[in-house]
C-alpha cells in the first residue's frame, strides 16, 4: 500500500521519534508500505515521520549509487530503533533532495562514517560501522527520527535565501509524482 509523503512545514517532521516495543503491531506490513512508497517516489530513503509516524523506523534503498560506490549494490535494508552512537571521519559535502521537500536540492556537508545500534527487520540487535554513501544516506533519514530536515544545515544565508522556496511548498506549490499530505 503507498503511503502519502509529509510535506515540509508539518510538525511531525519536527518531533523526535520514540523506539518501537518488540510487539509493535504489523511491522512487517509497515516495511513493506515504507519500501514500496520509497521505492515508487524514486527514493533513496524514507523514514517513519515522513510518512507520519513518530517511530525509530527508516528505510533505505543506495542500490542507484551502485556505479559511484561498489558497496551500494543491494544496499537496501529497513532500520529499526536505530540510534547512532559515533560520527568520525572527514566532512564530506554531497548534494541532497528529500521527498518531503520536492524541489529543491542542496549541499549539505555530513561526517563520512559513522557507528550505529539498531535492530533488522527480524528484531535482531546490530551494531555496525557505515561509511561513505552508505553512512551519508544513513544520516539524512536518521536526521528525521530527530526532527531535522536536511535544510536545516545550511548556512543561515542559504536559508534566507529559500525561505520562500520552503514556503510555497508548504502551501502545496510543488509539482511531486506521489500523493503526499500538506501541512495544516
Ligand atoms: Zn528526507
Amino acid at each position: 500500500m503507498l503511503l502519502p509523503i509529509v510535506i515540509y512545514g508539518h510538525p511531525v517532521l519536527r518531533k523526535v521519534s520514540e523506539d518501537i516495543p518488540a510487539d509493535f503491531p504489523d511491522l512487517e506490513k509497515f516495511l513493506k508500505d515504507m519500501f514500496q512508497t520509497m521505492d515508487e517516489a524514486d527514493g533513496v530513503g524514507l523514514a517513519a515521520p515522513q510518512v507520519g509516524k513518530s517511530i525509530r523506523v527508516f528505510v533505505v534503498d543506495g542500490s542507484a549509487f551502485a556505479e559511484m560506490d561498489p558497496d551500494c549494490a543491494g544496499f537496501r535494508r529497513a532500520f529499526i530503533n536505530a540510534h547512532i552512537v559515533e560520527r568520525d571521519g572527514e566532512e564530506v559535502s554531497r548534494n541532497e533532495g528529500c521527498l518531503s521537500v520536492p524541489g529543491i536540492h542542496e549541499d549539505v556537508k555530513r561526517k563520512n562514517r559513522i557507528r550505529m545500534v539498531y535492530e533488522d527487520e527480524k528484531g535482531e540487535r546490530k551494531e555496525e560501522v557505515f561509511e561513505g554513501i552508505k553512512a551519508w544516506i544513513i544520516q539524512h533519514e536518521y536526521d528525521h527520527l530527530e526532527g531535522i530536515v536536511f535544510t536545516d544545515h545550511l548556512s543561515s544565508l542559504k536559508k534566507r535565501l529559500l525561505r520562500n522556496k520552503l514556503n510555497n511548498i508548504s502551501m502545496g506549490k510543488f509539482r511531486a509524482t506521489y500523493k503526499v499530505v500538506l501541512p495544516k
